[in-house]
């Protein structure tokens, strides 16, 4: 664990989260600021960053995660793709220093060309709504 970290403090129940996916090693969670409504964030519970430095084993257990929500995203929420993400370095456009995969559904009409502008949910019900559908649609 990182003192700092905001998804430490989020792994420790220290800040909210609205939780998709769990178990010992991995997390799952929607993104605040979704670039598209179901934006996925895939953590390991374990602190570490970045790619680089992160144990194959850890990378092994996430990547599976990852296809497990970008599955459920296509059932859930009917998207017509996936899109996954992972940034390294302030450089690469990294906000928190904490490895993580953006698992983000995509829509033929979602109008995100990959620019990174992070939207609102209308309510905290909606991203509920959303969390819903994807966790519903889990193998
Ligand atoms: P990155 O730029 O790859 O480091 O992405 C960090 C992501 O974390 C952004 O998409 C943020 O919207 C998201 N984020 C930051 N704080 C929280 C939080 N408390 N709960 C959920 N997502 C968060
Ligand atoms: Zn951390």
């Amino acid at each position: 664990m990182s003192h700092n970290c905001i998804f430490c403090k989020i792994i420790k129940g220290e800040i909210p989260c609205t939780k998709i996916y769990e178990d010992p090693e991995v997390l799952a969670f929607m993104d605040i600021g979704p670039v598209v409504k179901g934006h996925t964030l895939v953590i390991p519970k374990a602190h570490h960053n970045p790619l680089m430095d992160t144990p194959p084993e850890i990378l092994q257990k996430l990547i599976t995660v990852v296809q497990t929500i970008a599955r459920a995203q296509k059932k859930g929420l009917e998207a017509d793709g996936v899109n996954v993400s992972q940034a390294n370095g302030a450089a690469a456009g990294q906000v928190v220093p904490h490895i993580h995969f953006h698992v983000i559904p995509r829509f033929t009409t979602d109008g995100f060309h990959g620019n990174w502008i992070p939207k609102k949910y209308d309510s905290l019900g909606e991203m509920q709504d959303y969390a819903d559908r994807i966790r519903k649609a889990l193998d």
